[in-house]
């Protein structure tokens, strides 16, 4: 079911709690939200539709992938940049890294450890942000 974009920034600086079994229809909300709004949005974490849980959705080789409880573990190559959020209007300055290692769960929570790198990994430092309270 796709939710209202959640701009309220009291709520968005609060840290997200781990995922778990009981989220999933949280997680298909977000996944729904997110192809809604696609056309202007390449990733969306689960507290901009008002869910207090580590999970989030990234545009990956033109396809929606959903990642749980994601952990950047390992990162490289940092370069200062900007961005836009769905949350906000306007773009803001971020610091990222051009590759980073990304262990997360899929929906079957099923666990994965990955490399991705450019504009894919800088929606991902974006995203997991999200989960700890920081809007860009
Ligand atoms: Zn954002």
């Amino acid at each position: 079911m796709q939710k209202p974009i959640v701009r309220d920034m009291f709520f968005l600086a609060q840290k997200s709690q781990p995922t778990t079994k009981d989220d999933l229809n949280d997680v298909r909300n977000l996944l729904d939200t997110f192809m809604a709004n696609r056309a202007h949005c390449v990733g969306m974490a689960a507290n901009m539709i008002g869910v207090k849980k580590r999970f989030i959705v990234v545009e990956f080789m033109n396809m929606p992938l959903i990642m749980i409880n994601p952990k950047i573990i390992a990162k490289q190559d940092r370069y200062e940049t900007e961005e836009g959020c769905l949350s906000l209007s306007g773009m803001r300055k971020a610091i990222r890294y051009r590759n980073i290692t990304v262990a997360y769960e899929d929906m079957q929570f099923v666990r994965h450890t990955q490399a991705f790198t450019g504009f894919t990994a800088q929606i991902i430092q974006h995203e997991i942000d999200h989960c700890d309270g920081i809007v860009i």
